[in-house]
């Protein structure tokens, strides 16, 4: 079985998203890139996780070609790869809907840094254009809308898109820019929120890069 730990990784990582309320069933999807056998380990489409087993998990070329699986792979597959194929830091992505960054993503509006942690993404929270979901369209806004420079985005009326260097990272920011996009809907709630600046948010990204237990001496990418 090619990718095993991956494939173990992929179905730990949907089972987590669930029991953090960052989706429900089979919505979102996760892919793992292993740069150095080239190939893509994707969870199946419409497979809710609780269901899903290692030897579920699709392994594809970065075409899109499958190369060991039976079930389809994540109708996603194409916003996996996009990433992948354009960002040599990228090695995981993690789709979810979880509900109050799908909430700002339906008012078609970005997540401003209302909160130190939005740093988790970037300065803020980009909004890609709508597209149906499944296509290159979709693909395409995403990556425009993200580039090189956001590790989160908003997918709009649909959910939001974490990509990094592995899987536990792309689910810290899953789950710290939900924190965010739902203190976003509460102070909009009752008043009008402060947004940090520029400059502090460069730093919160700087500081980001050797927060918790990182060695002193350690070089973080
Ligand atoms: P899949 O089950 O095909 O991954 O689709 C879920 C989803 O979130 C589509 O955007
Ligand atoms: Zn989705």
């Amino acid at each position: 079985m090619l990718l095993k730990e991956s494939r173990e990784e992929i179905v730990k990582y949907g089972n987590k998203m669930l029991e953090s309320n960052l989706t429900t069933g089979s919505g979102g999807n996760l892919s793992i890139y292993n740069r150095e056998a080239n190939l893509v380990a994707i969870s199946p489409s419409g497979l809710p996780y609780y269901e899903t087993r290692p030897e579920d998990i699709v392994i594809v070329n970065l075409q899109g070609e499958i190369i060991e699986g039976k079930l389809q792979p994540s109708s996603e597959l194409n916003m996996h790869l996009i990433f992948y194929k354009n960002r040599p830091d990228v090695n995981a992505v993690m789709h979810t809907h979880s509900v109050f960054a799908t909430t700002i993503s339906c008012l078609n509006e970005e997540i401003p840094a209302v909160h130190y942690l939005v740093a988790f993404g970037g300065n803020k929270i980009p909004c890609a254009d709508y597209a149906t979901y499944g296509t290159q369209e979709l693909a395409e806004n995403a990556w425009q809308s993200m580039g090189s420079k956001y590790q989160v985005g908003l997918l709009a009326n649909h959910g939001l898109l974490a990509v990094a260097n592995d899987m536990s990272a792309a689910f810290n920011s899953a789950e710290e820019i939900e924190f965010a996009a739902e203190l976003y809907y509460r102070t909009r709630a009752i008043g009008e929120p402060v947004i940090l600046n520029e400059s502090e948010m460069d730093l919160m990204q700087e500081k980001f890069k050797t927060y918790g237990q990182v060695q002193k001496n350690q070089k973080v990418e």
